[in-house]
């Protein structure tokens, strides 16, 4: 079945050619026609499998472009899955002129409270600070027609489940529900019945592909151990995880000491430090990416060659979704847990947990050349990012006016198609602030448009107009 057959509109059909979706993966198969047709789903599928887009491409479908509030709601654990989905969502809905924000924790609230008093179709964030908006009267979800939690198991967690159930008290609009996850632990199904009612269920079949190995390593030796691992197998990209910051830390600095490309990240560093970390590995300008839980889930990289659990996970739904950030859509993946000698009970668990044998051996130790330093030290490969061809012919100008000048997006769209060959189908998103107003211009007629406005005013004023940073 082809996208066009699924039903999806040409302004769709038109970002997936682009972003070389050539035909729907099979979860996404099953879940487009559901989520169409605005009903209640539990969608379990493996990670890497393409439940992001599963979601995403129905909502941006159903939205009305001329609603100024929210339609939908996505709500995930952490701030850079947010931004990931955000991203997601503004590639896929880029010619349907989807407007999204990405609200989370430890950025500026009045800056949120400014998105989102704008045009917005789609609010993904975390949850305690979605709360907080939602009590401030700064969210109004009166129109939300689709909520979502994705990595669902996590999100009805005790850690979240408080303020879910708070959001959900907010909604009065009825939406549909639709929660998607790798792991559903016993137990969340009940659970889940408190948010959907009758859902349906989708269950997609299949493993990710996934070489596992099991290392015994005394607790002592484990760096020195994984400072072998990295020159002997020379990963291009390969994400280790440890069970807390001060652990993260601690290998970091080892590493950092022994001149392997890497950086870390965990909560207890700063958010722009957060964000840049992952915009970097995914790009590959590191090779060791050295990490908490908080990336255990839904990051999306490219190609993570290896993942090394250096601590063992707890509780072991995180084996499966640490794993998982190898092997993506049907790509061959690799894992190395390091057991040391207290994991005894972990091992029976993590048996328990995945239905199979633990074959543990020990790693033969290796010996690194100077070569082989040499190569790690440096990252590889630089990963050329498809979503720029997307933005091809697009530029958004900056005007030096919004409310405060008493301009609505109406003025500006007025203005610039009075502009002779520039129509309605040439403008993109618009945003008008306080202080400011953005406004996108599409088909490669930026600089034409931004020309022209210097010379005219809008309504009846003169702004100063350039090209938006
Ligand atoms: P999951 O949420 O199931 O772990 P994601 O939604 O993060 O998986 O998707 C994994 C990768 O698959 C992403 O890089 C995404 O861009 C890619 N992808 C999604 N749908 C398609 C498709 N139809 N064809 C090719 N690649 C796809
Ligand atoms: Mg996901």
């Amino acid at each position: 079945m082809s996208f066009k057959e699924l039903g999806l509109d040409e302004n769709i059909l038109k970002a997936l050619s682009i972003l070389d979706y050539k035909e729907p993966l099979p979860v996404q198969e099953r879940v487009i026609p559901y989520m169409l047709d605005t009903m209640n789903l539990i969608v379990k599928s493996k990670t890497g499998s393409g439940k992001t887009a599963s979601f995403a491409l129905p909502i941006i479908q159903k939205m009305e472009i001329d609603e100024k509030l929210p339609q939908a709601l996505v709500l995930v654990p952490t701030r850079e899955l947010s931004l990931q989905i955000k991203e997601e969502f503004d590639k896929l809905g880029s010619f349907k002129k989807i407007k999204t924000i990405s609200i989370t924790g430890k950025q500026p609230f009045k800056f949120q409270k400014e998105d989102l008093q704008q045009r917005t179709h789609v609010v993904i964030g975390t949850p305690g600070r979605l709360l907080d908006h939602l009590k401030q009267n700064t969210l109004n979800v009166d129109k939300v027609k689709y909520v979502i939690l994705d990595e669902a198991d996590e999100m009805l967690n005790l850690n979240f489940i408080e303020d879910i159930r708070s959001i959900f008290a907010f909604l009065s609009s009825n939406p549909a529900t639709c929660i998607f996850s790798a792991t559903y632990p016993e137990g969340i199904q009940n659970l889940s019945k408190e948010f959907l009612k009758d859902p349906k269920m989708i269950e997609m079949e299949g493993n990710v592909k996934i070489d596992e190995y099991f290392y015994s390593v005394k607790e002592t030796l484990k760096n020195e151990i994984l400072y072998q691992c990295i020159g002997k197998y020379k990963w291009d990209s390969l994400i280790v995880f440890g069970k807390t910051q001060a652990r993260v830390e601690a290998i970091y600095t080892y590493l950092k000491d022994k001149d392997v490309s890497c950086n870390r990240i965990h909560a207890g560093l700063m958010q722009d430090e957060r964000f840049s970390c992952i915009k970097d590995f995914k790009k590959g300008a590191f090779r060791v990416l050295i990490a908490t839980d908080v990336a255990a889930r839904g990051l999306d990289i490219m190609k993570v060659d290896c993942i090394i659990n250096y601590d063992m996970p707890s509780p072991m739904a995180f084996y499966t979704h640490r794993i998982g950030r190898s092997g993506r859509v049907n790509e061959k993946g690799m894992a190395i847990t390091f057991i040391n000698e207290y994991d005894n009970n972990h091992v029976q668990q993590l048996k328990e947990y995945l239905h199979k044998e633990i074959p543990v051996e020990p790693f033969i130790p290796y010996t690194i050349s100077k070569q082989d330093k040499e190569i790690i030290s440096k990252s590889t490969k630089i990963v050329e990012n498809k979503a720029k061809e997307l933005k091809k012919g697009r530029m958004t100008l900056y005007l030096n006016g919004g409310k405060n000048k008493k301009i609505r997006p109406g003025d500006i769209v007025g203005a610039i198609c009075q502009i002779e060959t520039v129509s309605m189908e040439d403008i993109g998103i618009i945003q008008v602030q306080d202080h400011q107003s953005y406004v996108e211009i599409l088909n490669d007629k930026g600089k034409l448009v931004l020309k022209q406005l210097q010379n005219r005013t809008i309504k009846n004023k003169k702004l100063k107009i350039q090209e938006a940073r």
